[in-house]
């Protein structure tokens, strides 16, 4: 079977730079919260022109600790997108706040700011928009809605490292911006790993904080805080990693424009907006006859997969919200058509033209 994604291969290529960071990391003996995140942090603070940037143990705990951070908690209410990740309402829900779903846009998946001003509550304290697939959301009128109404804005970027809108990266326009560094992300570690990235440093002490315990150290704690730090191993990965980055996202892309220039008359391929710099952390098209394709790729020996197939709303977890079917008539739509295909920087182009082509083959019947 030809897999969505292929991380032994990438590993193989840096293999040597993975051992040499490794070793000089147990060799150091400092494994959590030493030199190595501090010069991480300092490369992805300084990539996202930002000020400030505190590694922690997880995308989601990114987002749950930026949220504190910022004042997010019980009673509060937040809007946030349906067709996301379980984590993004997650990292809400765990704050004592309540995510507020709103329906997405039907050619990017990310959530439609023509419909969240309707949402704005009295309790309303902040929008966490996701870069679904690496498209950016449309940060420029989300930012606007937040000025009006004196809201905080929550990137969740953990599919979208190094995506850009008119030049500024994803999680460079809000109050925070949050990265996943698991495994299959754009910039992936060896494990679990987070990062926020910010301007504000009384907020970023914050998060520095409850990453620790609630301590600033010498064993005193000013709150009750959590053990969510990025460990030297990972960060050490990701140092060797991160150089490799942007040329990653630039190989995606290229894989992505070979996708499209073989399926865009069968299927909905994938939209880039004026402006934003997409990086494809998955390839997804869009087709009513989506279970069929998906059957006959796995016929074929071609992996796929559907990103996602339960909208946020309707999940178990979340009964008590109280949404129900119908709620946001695009993102079930959407949820029904949706595919996602291989992809990955080394995926080979032989690959890619036999996956469309089988795509092709099969709508024609
Ligand atoms: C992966 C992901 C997360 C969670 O990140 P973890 O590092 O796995 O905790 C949150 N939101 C989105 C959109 C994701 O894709």
């Amino acid at each position: 079977m030809k897999p969505m994604i292929d991380l032994k291969r990438q590993y193989l290529e840096i293999k040597d730079e993975v051992f040499s960071v490794l070793n000089e990391v147990l060799e150091s003996s400092q494994y959590v919260l030493g030199k190595k995140v501090l010069e991480l942090e300092d490369e992805i603070g300084k990539y996202h022109e930002v000020k400030e940037a505190v590694g922690v143990a997880s995308g989601t705990d990114a987002l749950h600790l930026s949220l504190k951070a910022l004042g997010i908690g019980e009673g509060d209410e937040v809007i946030t997108t349906p067709f996301t990740f379980f984590a993004t309402a997650e990292a809400i829900l765990y704050t004592g706040a309540k995510p507020v779903f709103t329906d997405i846009e039907p050619d990017t998946y990310n959530i439609d700011t023509s419909l969240i001003e309707k949402k704005i509550t009295k309790k309303t304290k902040a929008i966490v928009p996701v870069h679904i697939f690496g498209h950016p959301a449309d940060m420029k009128t989300i930012m606007d809605i937040a000025a009006k109404y004196n809201l905080k804005v929550i990137e969740d970027c953990a599919q979208s490292f190094g995506a850009s809108l008119n030049g500024k990266k994803t999680g460079s326009f809000g109050d925070a911006g949050c990265f996943s560094f698991y495994p299959s992300k754009n910039l992936g570690a060896y494990g679990d790993g987070g990062m926020i990235v910010l301007n504000d440093p009384g907020a970023a002490d914050e998060i520095r904080k409850l990453r620790n315990h609630g301590s600033k150290g010498g064993y005193r704690h000013e709150c009750l805080g959590y053990n969510s730090r990025l460990d030297e191993i990972q960060a050490g990965v990701l140092l060797v990693k991160f150089r490799m980055i942007d040329e990653y996202n630039r190989k995606r892309r290229e894989k992505a424009s070979l996708y499209n220039s073989i399926l865009s008359d069968a299927v909905i391929t994938p939209v880039e907006k004026n402006g934003a710099y997409h990086v494809y952390h998955q390839y997804t098209i869009r087709s009513g006859k989506r279970d069929i394709i998906q059957q006959y790729l796995k016929d074929n020996g071609v992996s796929s997969v559907v990103y996602y197939p339960m909208p946020l709303h309707l999940q178990d977890a979340v009964r008590f919200l109280g949404y129900k079917e119908g709620d946001f008539p695009v993102t079930e739509l959407v949820s029904r058509e949706v595919l996602s295909l291989p992809m990955y920087p080394e995926l080979e182009e032989t690959d890619i033209r036999f996956a469309s082509k089988i795509i092709v083959k099969c709508l024609k019947g």
